[in-house]
């Protein structure tokens, strides 16, 4: 029966993950993993998720029947406003659905699953991207995968030229994926005209814009900002598909907990487009879990819970930006070799240092750091006390 199963390759960031465990060394670093951390290298559960999960749990209502097919309606529909906004004329014209999801992964293969069955064509992923998006569109049985340029390792930002020049030559209808904020693994997002710019040619060509939504608050701090370039899109009429996950921004990793929100033409489409959804969702993972959407939607639906989330979410970004900050000054006052200002211009969890292979492995066999082979660091694995280990690791093996 099982005579023709190979061994899986490794997951490379799971697999980098239980290295880093396995590790005796007192110095190791682990920015391997896009997990927050806080200064003292721990894993945080948010005060508002801890008071709202004890309030949930010692609520005398607390069942554990099943949700319906498209998850917690409180939930769902606060992801909507969210991420599109309160006042967008989507919502207020209820052209939308939303669907809860075994967070953003199952997000990104329940609006996968979806296309391939009612709108199979090509899809476009960034160059580079999550490792996972090509498994995900592969696993829902896309056949054309192709990649569109988007970063510049000379300049270590946006190669916007190229990439318009490629949404220009693409084939009508196409989907294109696109980072909603804090692009992974580079750290690099376009600009508002950039955005604007993006959504231009999309128009002009009629491509299909699928965001991927993973870090939403936890980007710049403002919820607001790291929308942006979704509800410009929606300004502009698209219809569109945004997958959200909550693992980031409220700290939930493990509850699976997130949503796929689909902008839509009308309401009788949009409540077409959730129907198919929940028969997907059916025979995939029948219903979702219960338990992170309850904290989501309490905390979304509540002004004063919504606010003590807020200022969790600003300290989460500006701790990272602090890492930033430290990490460059660090490398200048040690003169290491090369230019080290992308490591404040870029955002989000992740920078893109520029680090090649050889040098990833080194610094993983001399100083016990733990990154990705593409150089992709984990801002949120330093803290003041091991970030003048790590820039002295880095400077030592660019030198
Ligand atoms: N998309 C991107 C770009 C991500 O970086 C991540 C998290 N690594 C996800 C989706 C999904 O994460 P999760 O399934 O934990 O919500």
């Amino acid at each position: 029966m099982f005579e023709n199963v190979t061994v899986a390759p490794p997951d490379p960031i799971f697999n980098i993950f239980s290295s880093y465990l396995k590790d005796e060394s007192a110095t190791k670093v682990n920015v391997g993993i896009g997990a927050y951390r806080t200064d003292e290298g721990k894993p945080w559960v948010l005060p508002v998720v801890r008071k709202v999960e004890n309030m949930i749990v010692n609520s005398p209502d607390l069942d554990h029947e099943y949700l319906p097919l498209d998850g917690l309606k409180s939930f769902t529909d606060a992801s909507a406003k969210l991420i599109l906004g309160t006042n967008s004329p989507v919502i207020l014209e209820k052209r939308y659905c939303a669907v809860q999801s075994i967070s953003g992964t199952g997000a990104v293969r329940l609006g996968a699953d979806f296309l391939k069955r009612f709108h199979d064509k090509t899809v476009y992923l960034p160059n580079p991207t999550w490792a996972n998006h090509q498994s995900i569109f592969e696993d829902a049985g896309f056949t054309e995968i192709l990649e569109y340029p988007y970063y510049n390792p000379k300049t270590k930002g946006l190669d916007i030229n190229n990439l318009c020049d490629n949404l220009k030559a693409m084939k009508e209808n196409s989907i294109v994926l696109f980072h909603a904020c804090a692009h992974n693994p580079t750290g690099v997002d376009p600009k508002e005209e950039e955005w604007t710019q993006i959504a231009k040619i999309m128009k002009e060509k009629k491509l299909f814009p699928f965001f991927d939504c993973a870090y939403q608050g936890f980007a710049s701090g403002s919820l607001d900002k790291d929308a942006w370039s979704v509800r410009h899109f929606v300004e502009q009429g698209f219809e569109l598909l945004v997958a959200q996950s909550y693992s980031k921004n409220f700290g939930l990793y493990s509850e699976r907990c997130g949503c796929l929100t689909v902008a839509c033409q009308t309401p009788a489409k949009a409540e077409a487009v959730r129907t198919q959804l929940c028969k997907i969702n059916r025979t995939v993972i029948s219903t979702p879990p219960a338990f992170g959407a309850r904290i989501v939607s309490k905390v979304l639906n509540d002004p004063e819970l919504y606010k003590e989330w807020v200022s969790s979410l600003k300290e989460m970004a500006g701790r990272i930006k602090l890492m930033r900050r430290m990490l460059f000054d660090e490398l200048i006052n040690l003169g290491t070799p090369g230019n080290w200002n992308h490591i404040i211009d870029q955002i989000g969890m992740f920078t893109y240092t520029g680090l090649t292979k050889e040098q990833c492995l080194l610094i993983r066999d001399k100083f016990h750091v733990y990154m990705t082979e593409s150089g992709r660091v984990s801002m949120a694995g330093l803290n003041t006390k091991n970030v003048k280990y790590f820039a002295n690791s880095i400077d030592q093996v660019v030198r």
